[in-house]
């Protein structure tokens, strides 16, 4: 590896690790982190002070003794515990603005070393070339089964279908400084889905890959149902797309009812229908383009009320001049 150009003095880094049930792994997985923490603070790349920091996600196994374990012979593990079980999106948030209170730079990953800890590194150097946000993109993920492979693709398809902005392949192991964690704090949106807030901040940004490893043990905490349901948060907290799908298979459907009438005049005329079966089509088909178009037209001022329920910042500020 190249050595870095370092233009910033070395920041404090926080690791921020989501921990549900991880009693396995977390034996594992922060003696690692400790020991990056321990490279980067030798290379420069973060100060001296840099923490792991554990968001306990409710869990009901040893997790949090672990935690507290860890921190009393090295105060580099840090832990914070949710009274109960809010999900990996909120144990994250909760995280990363704990770690917002003390310190430059917070990395997101996994308690399962699922997400390189050596492409750290990488990130760091981002930014201090100067990013504030690094996306860390998954290269190929033949450790995943066939089946998580094709769901997981197929859940990004169909979320850039219905218009939600996402990085392909990113999941929450990235890079923010303390100005992305910042603009980060004002989304106050209860609907969590940190992977879509994060292109709609902007600011400089750029990715790098790494290989997804297996799981190091213990079981994924994110069955179908769970990845499921965070994809339908993802679309219905950033697009009202779908609502709008409404209205146009509505303006399509008024347009089909000219043919619908055509067919359904020539049949009558020709004396092929039954009686009453003629009215009974026309005003089914007319009746129900009608329903649509008027429910879209409700959906457009649902949207409206949809955003600004969440009262979103309207804008962040990248730079401004000096003087
Ligand atoms: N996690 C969490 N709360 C939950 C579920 C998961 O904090 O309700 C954490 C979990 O401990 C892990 C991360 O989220 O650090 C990702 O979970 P997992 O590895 O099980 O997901 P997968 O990699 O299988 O998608
Ligand atoms: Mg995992």
């Amino acid at each position: 590896m190249s050595e870095p150009a370092i233009t910033k003095a070395p920041p404090r880094v926080a690791l921020v690790v989501p921990c549900y049930n991880e009693e396995e792994v977390l034996p594992m997985t922060l003696p690692v982190l400790l020991d990056i923490l321990g490279k980067l603070t030798e290379r420069g790349l973060a100060a001296a002070d840099s923490y792991v920091l554990c968001s306990n996600d409710g869990s009901r196994d040893r997790t949090w003794d672990i935690i507290s374990r860890f921190n009393d012979s090295d105060p580099r593990v840090k832990g914070i515990s949710l009274a109960h079980n809010r999900g990996h999106q909120n144990a994250l948030l909760a995280g990363l603005m704990r770690a917002r209170r003390d310190c430059d730079v917070s990395i997101s990953l996994d308690a399962d070393l699922q997400d390189s800890p050596e492409t750290i590194f990488e990130m760091m150097e981002m930014y201090h070339a100067g990013y504030d946000i690094v996306y860390g993109v998954r290269s190929d993920r033949s450790s995943d089964t066939w089946f998580k492979r094709v769901t997981a693709h197929g859940f990004y398809r169909f979320q850039r279908a219905m218009g939600l902005e996402t990085v392909f392949d990113h999941a929450d192991f990235r890079l923010l400084d303390r100005r992305a964690l910042d603009c980060l704090s004002e989304y106050d949106e209860s609907n969590l889905f940190l992977r879509g807030i994060m292109p709609h901040i902007g600011l400089k940004w750029t990715t790098v890959t790494y290989r997804r490893s297996p799981r190091c043990a213990g079981e994924s905490k994110y069955p179908l149902k769970a990845m499921l349901s965070l994809s339908i948060d993802g679309i219905t907290s950033f697009t009202a797309k779908p609502m709008r799908l409404i209205f146009l298979t509505g303006l399509v459907m008024l347009l089909a009812d000219i043919g619908v009438g055509i067919w359904v005049f020539t049949a009558h005329w020709l004396g092929q229908t039954i009686s009453g079966w003629s009215s009974l089509m026309l005003s089914l088909w007319f009746l129900g383009s009608l329903v649509l178009i008027a429910l879209g037209i409700i959906g457009e001022y649902i949207g409206k009320i949809f955003v600004e329920v969440k009262h979103r910042p309207r804008f962040h500020v990248a730079e401004e001049t000096k003087n």
